[in-house]
């Protein structure tokens, strides 16, 4: 009996694995061109650390953690998210006592979150994020809103829809609160079974409703913007200032609140839609936050950081056919005619693969067609044919792939000639082959 997929899973293979590598990749070189590291925490983390940072007023602790005993009746929980323990590992480590703030540190991998499957949403996503640690500027949330700008630009992305919103420092809150429980207190009735509970926890929670009828409903409550400090206000009108002197455009979107306790002041997303109309929600998104660090026992640090879902973004990508360099290619594929020729072919092969050459050798006794048909499937640059001629005179024909040209190289030759001609083709094609 065949095995399935836990629901809300999903296989990365093949084209989309190479895809997802690149994706990764791109985020990675985005993340190092402003000066970020990268951290490794663990998936499991004590169920305690997202309950205090995620916070429980989050439908993320509310109703889709991943949380189990262990055999030490221990409660453990999968990573909704990956914020959290990046900030535990700050603490663990002192990392604020021994390196320079602020700290930047960037992270790609899993988290889990038992949430109703459908497009762009999985219970096992994976995320890449930012988060700069330490210092209280405005230009550091500015920065790292830009940084997730340019990543999303560098893989191809044009017209990305930056939304953007503060929720004011505490003081703010506590009277936007006020605000919105007298407004909703009149609405409640009609509303949703959560918006009612998060009217009793956080009434923010309320305007992140996405049920439509409340959607209408939110519409008219009572905006942050009227509640704002005038710190806050300040803070935020210097981020969107440096925005501006940095041709990013933006959108205020004052609902935007998004569904984590932690965050206070700039909140934003990255929004795309793909030419034949597609949108998952947000690709990325993102804050600052100031009391995360404290309550998990480290020092009054506050921080700034965001995460994009890599399944959401190869999602887009690949409906507006962005993705490239995701078929199959190697260098050399190696054909060897026959049983015979089976050994000089696998040495010839090794001594490709020990000069750097990706190769590919035929392992299996099949015919000149078959064999040639695997090696465009491959994407090689060249096929290297072995018969009992070429055994006799220690030589091998090899065949261009894209021109059919072909030639003979003595096995002596063999390594200056794949120099010769992948230095041939790099001057061609200005693309470097790694060696
Ligand atoms: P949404 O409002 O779409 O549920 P969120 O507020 O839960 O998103 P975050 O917790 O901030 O999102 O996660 C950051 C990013 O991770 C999202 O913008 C999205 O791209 C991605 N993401 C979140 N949940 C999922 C999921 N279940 N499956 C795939 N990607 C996800
Ligand atoms: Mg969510």
């Amino acid at each position: 009996m065949e095995i399935n997929l836990p629901k809300g899973t999903h296989d990365v293979i093949l084209d989309e694995a190479r895809a997802y590598d690149r994706i990764e990749t791109v985020f990675k070189a985005a993340a190092d061109l402003y000066g970020f590291n990268e951290m490794r925490t663990p998936v499991i983390e004590h169920t305690e650390l997202f309950v205090r940072s995620v916070g429980d007023s989050s439908d993320i602790v509310r109703k889709e953690m991943y949380t189990f005993k262990d055999k030490g009746d221990r409660s453990i929980t999968l990573r909704p998210e990956l914020t959290a323990g990046i900030m535990r590992s700050i603490v663990n480590n002192k990392l604020y006592a021994t390196q320079d703030l602020p700290l930047k540190a960037y992270y790609v991998g899993p988290a889990f979150r038992y949430e109703r499957p459908q497009l762009g949403r999985y219970r096992q996503f994976n995320q890449f994020g930012v988060e700069a640690v330490g210092v209280t500027s405005p230009y550091s949330d500015a920065e790292v809103i830009m940084l997730g700008f340019n990543a999303l630009k560098m893989l191809g992305f044009e017209d990305i829809t930056l939304k953007i919103n503060t929720l004011g420092d505490e003081a703010s809150r506590n009277n936007y609160r006020v605000a919105l429980k007298e407004y909703f207190a009149h609405h409640l009735e009609g509303m949703c079974e959560d918006c009612k509970v998060r009217y009793e926890v956080n009434p923010l929670r309320i305007l992140d409703c996405k049920v439509p009828e409340d959607q209408k409903i939110v519409e008219g409550a009572p905006k942050m913007s009227n509640y704002l400090s005038p710190e806050a206000k300040d803070r935020f009108d210097a981020i969107l200032a440096l925005l501006d002197a940095f041709s990013v455009p933006y959108e205020i979107d004052e609902n935007l609140v998004r569904g984590l306790d932690y965050y206070s002041h700039v909140v934003f997303e990255y929004h795309y839609t793909t030419k034949k109309g597609v949108n998952v929600g947000a690709m990325g998104a993102g804050g600052h936050y100031d009391n995360l660090i404290s309550d998990l026992g480290g020092p009054a640090l506050s921080g700034v950081g965001f995460a994009c879902g890599i399944e959401r973004v190869y999602a887009l990508l690949k409906d507006d056919e962005l993705l490239v360099d995701t078929k199959e290619t190697t260098d050399f594929y190696v054909m060897p005619m026959g049983e015979e020729a089976l050994q000089d072919g696998f040495m010839v092969g090794a001594a490709l693969r020990a000069a750097g050459y990706r190769t590919e050798v035929c392992l299996e006794n099949k015919n000149f067609k078959t064999m040639f048909k695997r090696a465009e499937r491959k994407g090689s640059r060249f096929a290297i044919i072995i018969g009992d001629d070429e055994i006799k005179t220690e030589t091998v024909t090899m065949k261009n792939m894209a021109t059919q040209e072909q030639f003979k190289v003595a096995y002596g030759d063999l390594i200056a000639k794949a120099d010769e001609l992948f230095d041939l083709e790099d001057e061609e094609h200005h693309h470097h082959h790694e060696e």
